[in-house]
């Protein structure tokens, strides 16, 4: 299938008084429509990093560039903001954890709605009302004529969720990027948007870019993943083979620290220490402060030395892996599995 969006040896940095901030380094993933990619890390892995640069929602002065973007035929890096705003139009829209990000307190939800519509069509405010409604009523917003002149303070914490959905997808964007749009939400609620997003995607065919650090809202939603550490990818592929039989001992740590099934006390191991600064990166593979594993990779000192390359270990060679262990399904099949919760 083809790729909506295809991202090749991207690197972001900041320059900073500290030094330079390096968020992604030699970053390459591609959303099919219809298919969802989620992107995982802890915060500070640099996970937002390359959504934000599609959504031009960089500083465009401090930040530093070098690689591909292509959205939809067209070549992003390197635009200037207005034209990207331009040639992006509705192509790609954008939700986040906090729906203030998007849906302005002082106005009624319907307004907003209706100026998103606007923006992107040629069509009277009574044709754009109309289509505001529909949206609300398509997200579960229960009698939408009627929500339509509230404002997002009279919803509840879900119901705003959603009306920020409904505007992120009035235009019909072909991309769709969640950025941690769950995370504030209670379990329950959590459940609900989840399903809605994937009702969604399954409706409007679009391709979804899913940013979580939550493995378990992985598993629900995603179609391929990739791990993100340090600023870099550390493991990519489908879910089933990233979720069932991990090969980097990052993933594993992530694993381990999902929290068991809902409602039972969670024996939650987190991954000891802090992850890493992108002002100071660690020298080799930027997870060997806290991987447990480095004494099994042959030659002393490789991990600390020398950084890994992301490559393929198996005959899917869609998979990939960025780690010196020489057999790290075994590892995995031996020692991880019986752990896991
Ligand atoms: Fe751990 Fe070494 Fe693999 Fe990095 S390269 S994940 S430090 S074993
Ligand atoms: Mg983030």
């Amino acid at each position: 299938e083809q790729s909506y969006l295809t991202v090749r040896d991207l690197t972001v940095s900041f320059p900073t008084a500290d030094g330079v901030v390096r968020a992604v380094q030699g970053l390459s993933y591609s959303v099919p429509l219809g298919r969802t990619l989620a992107i995982v890390g802890e915060s500070g892995s640099g996970k937002s990093v390359s959504s934000m640069a599609i959504m031009g929602l960089h500083d465009p002065k401090s930040t530093r560039m070098t690689g591909s973007i292509q959205l939809g035929g067209h070549e992003i890096v390197g635009m200037s903001q207005p034209e990207l705003r331009r040639h992006r139009g509705s192509a790609a829209s954008m939700i986040f954890q906090d729906p203030q990000s998007s849906l302005h307190p002082y106005f009624t939800v319907g307004d907003q709605i209706v100026e998103a519509y606007r923006a992107h069509h040629n069509v009277s405010k009574r044709v754009a009302r109309e289509r505001a409604v529909e949206m609300l009523g398509r997200v579960g917003i229960p009698s939408p004529r009627r929500r339509l002149d509230d404002h997002p303070h009279q919803f509840s914490g879900g119901m705003r969720q959603r009306a920020m959905i409904a505007m992120a997808l009035v235009n019909d964007p072909k991309l769709l990027i969640a950025d941690e749009p769950t995370t504030a939400l209670d379990v329950t609620v959590q459940a609900q948007i989840l399903d809605l997003i994937m009702d969604l995607q399954r409706d409007f065919g679009s391709a979804v870019l899913f940013i979580t650090h939550d493995l378990g809202v992985v598993a629900e939603i995603a179609d391929e993943v990739l791990v993100m550490y340090g600023g870099r990818a550390v493991e990519y592929g489908r879910v089933d083979a990233i979720l069932g039989r991990p090969l980097h001992p990052y993933t594993w740590g992530l694993l381990e620290s999902i929290p068991a099934v809902s409602g039972e006390p969670t024996r939650l191991h987190p991954i000891p220490g802090l992850p890493p600064s992108l002002l100071a990166l660690p020298t080799g593979c930027a997870f060997h402060p806290r991987c447990e594993f480095p004494d099994r990779v042959p030659g002393t000192g490789a991990c600390a030395a020398e950084l890994p390359e992301l490559v393929s270990r198996t005959a899917d060679t869609a998979r990939q892996s960025r780690c010196h262990l020489h057999r790290p399904d075994q590892i995995f099949e031996a020692e991880i599995l019986p752990r896991l919760p």
